[in-house]
């Protein structure tokens, strides 16, 4: 518990508590290093049920202020996260595992969609349709949705919460939130901080629990929560579509991707090469969005590997704490032997290791960033999400057969290329079957611009002003007699 004490604010964790002291606890530990951080209140059934009972009550009061009201509190909200950059990186660091200047950079951007949001409800409009008859009119009100629920991934512990509870605030609803269970202090700083700039600890409270299943069942099943946002794996997205059937409630879903990476023979290589460091690397490649699989045409395939290998193995992996380290641990040792036994089938199938390959050594859940070449279309490696640091590169020879081959899975989240050839980039970007599409660009997340996807990857979209139609409802009035 020591290292609470040395945050700048260390009241930001005043809701977790010393080991061993609680009946029912989720004891948080660093992935780096296997030690335990602190534990926290392992929230039951009853407690879960009282939050949402307390955020309906909470919530009527809410939509009751004006949309420049709460969007001056959400507002004071962004600027207290900001300034609680440092210490909200450190936990995120301590919890999740990535380095230090990625988690500052993960705050900004988790900033960016309170601040987002809070302007755009602003512009929540409704309309008035011109009526068939001379004595109608024709109105529509936006409202917001009522007592929304989240649940979200470790891997954005901040990010994916504000991207889900801005707006439902903003738009005037509750917003229950439920945090995985490795990264619960994220949250409860990132809502420490909300309350302080007057977001009223009703309207947005935080349950953790380590039976997320048992969460998900309260949440689909209560008649007051009419929304539920989702960011996590597609099977568990699946099994929360069939559950919300029984109160249709309305969904988000963000789920699994595999995304293509492909660079064509007119790209420039130096951009592509850098643009697939970052799509790959960033989180130790544990991200929805993250570069799965590469495709590089045939004429610059050596030359591309040359360049992309020399900068891959610099990076630099261990401890996210250390500034110099680039590459921090996986979540946990089975996503570790996860990625390991990905890398051992993939090779096992014919593809070529060039670097890494295996954990590093002495560095706990850290995976050596990873190489492969020579990895053909029936590889398993390219069916699957990795969520680690492999990068598998197959060959292409035509637009077309690449074309076909990123389409070749179920998932449609982000896709990548690199072209300087304009006919060919609305061709290409026309043609795959994904939400997203980085067009010589290998980081495509903004709070401006819908995040989402199609096919197995999910339902709805997050950010821009989609984000916010996603906790409103559209009321039409029909006015006679005038
Ligand atoms: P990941 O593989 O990224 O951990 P998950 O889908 O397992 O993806 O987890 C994402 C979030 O969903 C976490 O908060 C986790 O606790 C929660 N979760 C996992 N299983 C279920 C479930 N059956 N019902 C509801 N939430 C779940």
């Amino acid at each position: 518990m020591r290292w609470i004490n040395q945050l700048n604010d260390p009241e930001l964790l005043n809701q977790a508590f010393a080991i061993g002291t609680l009946t029912d606890e989720i004891v948080v530990t660093n992935p780096y290093n296997h030690q335990a951080l602190c534990a926290i209140d392992n929230h039951t059934v009853e407690q879960v049920n009282h939050a949402i009972a307390d955020a309906k009550v909470a919530q009527a009061d809410w939509a009751k202020l004006s949309a420049k009201q709460r969007a001056n509190i959400l507002r004071r909200w962004h600027d207290l996260v900001l300034a609680a950059a440092d210490d909200l990186a450190t936990i995120m660091t301590l919890e999740q595992g990535k380095p230090l200047l990625e988690s500052t950079g993960e705050v900004a951007y988790g900033a960016s969609f309170i601040e987002w949001f809070s302007e755009e409800a602003k512009r929540a409009y409704g309309r008035h349709i011109p009526s068939p008859a001379s004595d109608r009119h024709i109105v529509t009100l936006k409202q917001p949705v009522g007592v929304t629920a989240g649940i979200t991934p470790w891997n954005f512990p901040i990010a994916m919460i504000t991207r889900k509870a801005a707006p439902a605030l903003a738009a005037g609803c509750a917003f229950v939130v439920k945090p995985a269970a490795n990264t619960p202090l994220s949250a409860l700083a990132l809502a420490q901080l909300a309350y302080r700039a007057g977001i009223p600890p009703a309207l947005m409270p935080v349950v953790c629990s380590l039976d997320a299943p048992l969460i998900g069942s309260v949440f689909t099943q209560h008649p007051d929560i009419r929304k539920l946002s989702f960011t996590g794996s597609t099977a568990v997205g699946k099994q929360l579509m069939s559950q919300s059937a029984a109160q249709l409630q309305r969904l988000s879903l963000e789920l699994g991707g595999n995304a293509p990476f492909v660079v064509f023979a007119d790209a420039d290589l130096n951009a592509a090469v850098d643009g697939a460091i970052a799509s790959k690397f960033r989180n130790a490649g544990q991200t929805c969005v993250c570069a799965n699989r590469f495709y590089i045409a045939r004429e610059i395939h050596d030359e591309f590997v040359s360049l992309f290998v020399a900068k891959v193995a610099a990076l630099t992996v261990g401890n996210g704490m250390d500034s110099a380290v680039q590459v921090g641990p996986l979540i946990d040792e089975r996503a570790l032997n996860k990625v390991n036994d990905l890398v051992d089938k993939a090779i096992a199938a014919g593809a070529t290791l060039v670097c890494g390959g295996q954990p590093a050594p002495a560095h706990g859940n850290c995976f050596l960033p990873t190489v492969l070449t020579d990895v053909t279309p029936d590889n398993p490696i390219l069916k699957q999400e990795i969520f680690g640091p492999v990068a598998p590169i197959c060959v292409f020879d035509s637009e077309q057969e690449v074309i076909a081959q990123c389409n070749d899975t179920e998932y449609g989240l982000a896709s990548y290329f690199y072209s300087r050839d304009i006919n060919r980039i609305w061709r290409v970007a026309a043609q795959l079957e994904c939400g997203m599409v980085g067009i010589n660009e290998g980081i495509i997340s903004t709070e401006l611009a819908p995040f989402g996807g199609v096919k197995h990857s999910g339902i709805g979209r997050e950010g821009g002003s989609e984000g916010l139609d996603e906790y409103l409802e559209t009321k039409y009035l029909c006015m006679g007699g005038l």
